[in-house]
C-alpha cells in the first residue's frame, strides 16, 4: 500500500521535542508515512502561535511551536505531513464564536446548535454559517489557512468538518440573517430592478405549471417582507416556486449549502496556493458525496480542484449490517469512490479503529478486525490507505500490527 496515513489529536504528539521525537518515531515504526495533526480543534482553538489569532491559541501552543518540531521530525524521516483543520465546528467557548456570536449558524428559530438536544444532552458544539461574508469563513477560516501555510512547510493541508451540520439537525442550518436574505437573491427569487414585480407568466399556456420556470418569476410571496423568521425559513424550505406548484424550493436550499462549501474550498485553497504554491490539499468527507451533498452540503465530487487527496471516511459506524457486511459495502464503496475522486490526484480510504474493537474483547480479535480491514483495502485500493486514530492505536496496541499488516 503506498500512502499510509494516520490522523492524530495534539497531544499524542507530546509537548516536548523529545516527547515528539518519541511519537514520530513510533509512527514511523509502525510504517505509517503520512501523518495528519489536529492544530484547529472542534473547541475553535488553534495548537500553534498564531499571531493572527493570538487569542485563540491553546496553551502551551503558545510556546511550544509543535508544528516547527513535527516539520522537523517528519522531514527527517520522509514522513509526509498534513495539518488537520476542524473547519466549521467550533466550541460555544472558542473564541471565534465569543467575539462574533453573529457568525454562528442559526436555525428557523434563531437559536445556534448549542441549544439542540444530541442523544438527550445538550448539544455543546458550535456550528458557524459557511456563507455570511463578512463573517467567519472570510474573517477567520479562511484567514488561518492562510497564515499556517505562510508559515510552515507542510505537505499539505487537511479539511474536516467541511460541511453543515449531520447527526445534528440535518435540514435546519442555515437561517441566519444573512442566509434569510442571501438564499433568495442567489436563486433569483426576487430581482433587483424590479423588486415588487411578480412577473406573473402572460400565457400559463402550456401543459404544465412547472414549464413556465424560463422567465423567473418572483418566486418571493408579496408578503414576504412581513413575515417571521420563521415562516421565511419555512417557505425557504418547503415552499414552492410556483403558486399551487410542487414544494420545490428544497432543491435551492441544498443547492445553496453546496455552494457555500464549494466557495470556500476553493477560497482556502487559494490562499494556500498564494502562501506556497507547492502546498497541496486533503480533506476528510462523508463516504457518498451524493448522500451528504443532500444532507450536509458536502459534494465533494465538486471539490476535485480544490482538494489533492480524498479521504472519505469509511468508518464501520457509517455503515449498516455486520462485519462481514462491512467488508462487502466497503469493497464496493472503494470501487465508486474511485469514480468520483477521479478527479484528484490521489484517494486514500479512511477507516477507524473505535468501531471495530470493543473493550471487553480479548486484544488477539481486536487485532483480527484491524487487519481484516487493511488486508481489504489494500486488495482494493493500492493508493492506500488512512487511520483514525494515533489515540486508539495506543489504546488497542495495534501498533505492532499494523507494521506486519501493510
Ligand atoms: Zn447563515
Amino acid at each position: 500500500m503506498k500512502t499510509r496515513g494516520l490522523w492524530c489529536g495534539a497531544s499524542d504528539c507530546g509537548t516536548t521535542r523529545n516527547q515528539v521525537v518519541e511519537f514520530v518515531s513510533k509512527v514511523e515504526d509502525a510504517g505509517f508515512n503520512l501523518l495528519l495533526p489536529e492544530l484547529k480543534g472542534g473547541h475553535g482553538l488553534l495548537r500553534y502561535p498564531s499571531k493572527a489569532f493570538p487569542q485563540a491559541v491553546e496553551k502551551p501552543y503558545d510556546e511550544f511551536d509543535l508544528p516547527a518540531v513535527l516539520l522537523d521530525e517528519c522531514k527527517k524521516r520522509g514522513i509526509e505531513l498534513h495539518v488537520w483543520f476542524i473547519d466549521f465546528f467550533e466550541g460555544e467557548n472558542g473564541p471565534a464564536f465569543l467575539d462574533h456570536p453573529e457568525w454562528a449558524a442559526r436555525d428557523a428559530q434563531g437559536r445556534c446548535t448549542n441549544e439542540e438536544q444530541l442523544r438527550g444532552q445538550r448539544f455543546t458544539g458550535l456550528w458557524m454559517c459557511p456563507s455570511r461574508r463578512p463573517g467567519y469563513t472570510d474573517q477567520w477560516l479562511v484567514p488561518v489557512y492562510r497564515e499556517f501555510a505562510e508559515r510552515y512547510a507542510f505537505d499539505a493541508v487537511h479539511h474536516d468538518y467541511v460541511r453543515y451540520p449531520g447527526d445534528l439537525a440535518p435540514d435546519q442550518y442555515c437561517f441566519c440573517d444573512w442566509c434569510l436574505e442571501d438564499l433568495p437573491r442567489w436563486a433569483g427569487y426576487v430581482n433587483d430592478s424590479f423588486p415588487e414585480e411578480p412577473f406573473d407568466h402572460a400565457l400559463y399556456d402550456r401543459e404544465y405549471l412547472e414549464a413556465h420556470w424560463e422567465q423567473s418569476p418572483r418566486v418571493l410571496p408579496t408578503y414576504w417582507s412581513k413575515l417571521n423568521r420563521a415562516e421565511k425559513s419555512r417557505f425557504l424550505l418547503e415552499g414552492s416556486f410556483f403558486r399551487y406548484g410542487r414544494q420545490d424550493l428544497d432543491y435551492f436550499y441544498y443547492q445553496y449549502r453546496k455552494g457555500a462549501m464549494l466557495d470556500f474550498v476553493k477560497r482556502s485553497h487559494e490562499a494556500v496556493k498564494q502562501a506556497r504554491p507547492e502546498m497541496r490539499v486533503s480533506a476528510a468527507v462523508f463516504k457518498n458525496p451524493v448522500h451528504s451533498g443532500r444532507f450536509i452540503g458536502q459534494d465533494w465530487r465538486e471539490f476535485a480542484p480544490y482538494v489533492d487527496t480524498m479521504i472519505p471516511m469509511d468508518y464501520r459506524d457509517h455503515f449498516p449490517g455486520t462485519f462481514d457486511h462491512y467488508l462487502g459495502l466497503l469493497a464496493e464503496t472503494i470501487e465508486r469512490q474511485k469514480r468520483w475522486a477521479i478527479g484528484c490526484t490521489r484517494y486514500l480510504t479512511g477507516f477507524a479503529i473505535w468501531p471495530l474493537v470493543r473493550d471487553d474483547e480479548p486484544e488477539s480479535e481486536r487485532a483480527t478486525r484491524f487487519a481484516e480491514t487493511i488486508r481489504l483495502v489494500k486488495e482494493n485500493n493500492g493508493q492506500g490507505c488512512c487511520v483514525f486514530c494515533a489515540g486508539d492505536m495506543d489504546r488497542h496496541s495495534l501498533w505492532r500490527i499494523a507494521a506486519r499488516s501493510w
